[in-house]
């Protein structure tokens, strides 16, 4: 297979860049674990992130979306591929090819990642202070004046009273824990934060509430975020640019309003008929798209377009010939053999 290029036009304000992206998870068999086949979680994956914006990552659930956040934040290492993090001094290193431990170590400060569940990502044997410094302690990276100091700033920054440092999680509502959740994510004064579905566990009234903040905090900290979600809704409120992911690879990937105003893969444009529109005046262009089937096991996709025995716009060609990533022109990327041909439904932005 040929690989996929994304090339961003300008390559200086790119923090991060996934170039060919694989997590392949072998599949064993019998008392001595023969590997019979491989889960490819992530398939190739390309894009990149520019400084200081917020890259939607988003697909049903299996698609891929959360093993691709987990290799970028190195808590996964990849089967192939790069992970090109440009850091503040402009050295560009790839993340995939450093060791655990001390190679790790200066990125582990500088790429953090937010939880989507924030009753499981605290330990409840934890006070917030604890929670909030394991990471400091572990790297050495403050003193404990310094690491109080720290913490109790970092609250405030998240909206909650310093005294609440000494509490344990227990005592805290999901929306809380979260606030802590980021405010543990930001004590090493991070500039890439991976948020995995870091609201899609909360209530509608405290989502609107931590997507606030999370604005908030990215332009008070100069942040850059990959935010991963299966929520269109969410991704269009938040997002500059989105990734779409379909069975471990990437379909579609263009600036958000042009996504959602003119998507150019069909099973964007039917994820897109699912967004919730609070305007009354506001429609989507066409029919409500009924997804037919689950999602494709990544261990034993479809041939062809991985996509084509849920779309409704497939052809013969799509059964046999899978299609490449290419640039439609401004940095709209899709993978379809008919992308300029089909004429597709698309969200209206009546507001
Ligand atoms: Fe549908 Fe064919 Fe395009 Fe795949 S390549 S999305 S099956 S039209």
């Amino acid at each position: 297979m040929t690989e996929q290029t994304v090339s961003p036009m300008n390559e200086d304000q790119v923090m991060l860049r996934v170039n060919n992206l694989k997590m392949h998870y072998p599949i064993t068999q019998g008392l001595f674990a023969r590997i019979k086949g491989y889960t490819k979680a992530a398939d190739d994956v390309s894009f990149f992130i520019r400084n200081g914006e917020t890259l939607g990552l988003v697909g049903e659930s299996g698609c891929g979306k959360t093993t691709v956040g987990r290799c970028v934040v190195r808590a996964y290492l990849p089967t192939a591929g790069e992970i090109l993090y440009r850091g503040a001094d402009g050295t560009v290193t790839d993340l995939a090819k450093l060791h655990q431990g001390k190679e790790l170590l200066p990125f582990r400060k500088d790429i953090r990642m937010i939880f989507q569940d924030p009753y499981a990502s605290l330990n409840p044997r934890m006070n917030v202070f604890e929670s909030i410094t394991e990471v400091l302690k572990v790297n050495h990276m403050a003193t404990p004046d310094e690491m109080r100091e720290r913490v109790a700033y970092m609250l405030r920054r998240v909206g909650l009273r310093p005294e609440y440092m000494q509490r344990y999680p227990h005592a805290f509502s999901g929306g809380e824990r979260q606030r802590i959740s980021i405010a543990r994510s930001l004590i090493t004064n991070p500039r890439l934060v991976v948020c995995d579905e870091a609201v899609s566990a909360l209530d509608v009234s405290i989502r609107a509430q931590i997507l606030n903040l999370l604005e908030e905090l990215q332009s008070d900290f100069k942040l850059t975020y990959l935010f991963i979600s299966h929520d269109l809704g969410v991704i269009r409120h938040i997002c500059d640019r989105v990734v779409v992911m379909y069975v471990g690879q990437v379909v579609e990937i263009a600036e958000s309003m042009e996504l959602f105003l003119n998507p150019r893969h069909p099973y964007t444009e039917a994820l897109m008929s699912a967004v919730p529109v609070s305007n009354p005046r506001a429609r989507n262009a066409g029919t409500r798209i009924r997804l037919e089937g689950e999602i494709a096991d990544p261990s034993n996709p479809p041939s062809g377009c991985y996509f084509h025995p849920r779309c409704r716009y497939a052809k013969e060609r799509c059964k046999s010939e899978k299609p490449e990533l290419r640039n439609l022109g401004n940095e709209h990327y899709v993978a379809c053999h008919f992308a300029e041909e089909l004429t597709l439904a698309h969200v209206r932005m009546v507001e």
